[in-house]
């Protein structure tokens, strides 16, 4: 009867050795399931719980227990069975149970340090920061481009735009750049605002007839950032009024960064002065993430809000969700609210279930067969092999001239993989192509972007040769 008590203590003497995070994380219900003279058995929901605390934290739990009761040399962990059972009293749900525990905690050490003066907390909007996007081979230029304005602004990238299909992170990159410059200069003016945001603004400016007072406003910031410019398409007016803004701007060194769905060179509905204003700097283009970025994206996001998910249900997901970064959010967010609501740790059936019915109706990809067999790449060999095995075609085909349909496709696809994922120069990439010069080479991959973006079919062999190969 008294194991409880023990259990209890225990626990809270573990919230003081465990960071926050973590205990919230992969700490869940325990027990005791057994004391002798000198080991102590904790009784675990699973096999992959007893796993990750054997790995992580037994040293942590030898101390908490230790504290406790002195004997306790060894301690052991073992999946109890009757976990779950809700009359079993011998239980604590740590996650509930932490609050109480550093409850105790925080009043005593509030007691001793209630003659400290309060100290006021900042109110900035942590949730977009260039720390919490995940960085891979496909949006690391983007990201690398944020953090040199954010060390220099208006100084080294001029505008800097960038670009990319819906969900891929360019929000989450314009707020975070804004974020830390705001961070860094404090006396700085930083304004974020969408394309559509500024459509209405000034809209209502000329029906008020206080564009001088707008154009003044503009005129005083120091960084201007503005999201998802295509909607600015037709818009004539408004494109007139952001480029005067903008060249204003500019010659006063002031950093402007701009995102978009497209190349500035494709927003064909804008005035071609404005699109080629927006060139005049750094141009980058995020892609999709590959398996392995995605795979850390949700285990960040998981972290984040505090919750535990099973190795095998993260690369499911990550193997199955893989046009868009909010859709991951999404997933997992319901992964979430189903475990609040019903306690129910995600399993891959019921992952499998919640994406067909989000309309994941094709095939699912499960994970350990992904995961196993792909190809890690060491050098550009490699890439020709994913690419010669995935085509079925010899990889001679791909390197050498030959006008055949069959290998141009495949060529080209190399080379952009080339480029894309191991970030060969355009140079060095037509060294290996039978000495092409760096124009051949630049207009084969961007030959095959242009494809891509039109041909579904061909942008998901892609993305299956992208996801079978790692770095
Ligand atoms: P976009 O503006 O390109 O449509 P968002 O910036 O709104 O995309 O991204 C959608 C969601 O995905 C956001 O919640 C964002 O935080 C998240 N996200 C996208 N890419 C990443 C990444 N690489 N790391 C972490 N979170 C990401
Ligand atoms: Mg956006």
């Amino acid at each position: 009867m008294e194991n409880i008590y023990k259990l209890k203590n225990i626990i809270t003497n573990l919230t003081k050795e465990v960071k926050k995070q973590d205990f919230l994380v992969y700490f869940r219900k325990m027990s005791i399931l057994e004391i002798t003279s000198d080991t102590l058995v904790f009784g675990v929901e699973s096999w992959f719980m007893k796993n990750n605390l054997e790995a992580k934290f037994i040293k942590e739990l030898l101390i908490a227990t230790q504290k406790e009761d002195s004997n306790i040399l060894n301690i052991e962990l073992e999946v109890d069975e009757k976990i779950d059972i809700p009359s079993n009293t011998q239980v604590i749900d740590c996650t509930k149970f932490y609050k109480e525990a550093t409850k105790s905690i925080k009043a005593s050490k509030k007691d001793s340090a209630s003659s400290w003066p309060n100290t006021k907390r900042r109110s900035v909007n942590e949730r977009y920061t260039l720390d919490k996007f995940i960085v891979g081979p496909d949006n690391q230029l983007a990201h690398s481009a944020c953090e040199a304005v954010t060390k220099n602004p208006g100084k080294s990238y001029n505008p800097l735009y960038i670009y990319g299909d819906v969900g891929l992170g360019k929000t989450h990159l314009l707020q975070a750049t804004g974020n830390k410059i705001l961070a860094k200069f404090k006396g700085k003016k930083v304004v974020y605002t969408t394309a559509d945001k500024f459509i209405t603004e000034y809209v209502s400016a000329v029906k008020k007839r206080s564009v001088e007072r707008l154009r003044e406003k503009y005129r005083e910031i120091d960084v201007l950032i503005i999201d998802d410019v295509q909607f600015l398409a037709k818009k004539e007016q408004t494109q007139n009024e952001l480029y005067n803004i903008f060249n204003l701007l500019y010659e006063c060194s002031k950093q402007i960064i701009i995102s978009g769905d497209r190349a500035p060179k494709e927003l064909t509905e804008l005035e071609p002065r404005l699109r080629s204003r927006f060139e005049w700097g750094i141009t980058v283009d995020i892609w999709r993430p590959d398996f392995e970025t995605r795979l850390a994206i949700i285990q960040e996001k998981s972290r984040e809000r505090e919750f535990l998910i099973p190795q095998d249900v993260s690369e499911f997901i990550a193997a199955n969700v893989t046009e868009n970064v909010r859709e991951l959010e999404w997933v997992l967010n319901q992964l979430i609210a189903e475990y609040e609501l019903t306690g129910n740790t995600p399993t891959l059936n019921r992952v499998a279930a919640k994406l067909k019915q989000l309309s994941y109706t094709s095939d699912l990809l499960w994970a350990p067969k992904q995961t196993i067999n792909r190809i890690q790449i060491k050098s550009y060999e490699d890439i020709l092999d994913a690419v010669s095995n995935h085509f079925w075609i010899e990889k001679e085909g791909i390197l050498w001239p030959n006008r055949k349909k069959e290998f141009m496709i495949p060529r080209q696809v190399s080379m952009y993989l080339l480029k894309t994922k191991m970030h060969y120069t355009y140079q060095r990439i037509g060294n290996i192509f039978d000495g092409r010069n760096h124009a051949a080479v630049l207009y084969s991959c961007n030959k095959l972007a242009g494809l891509l973006k039109k041909d579904q079919k061909l942008l998901h062999e892609v993305n299956i040769i992208k996801d079978w190969i790692w770095l």
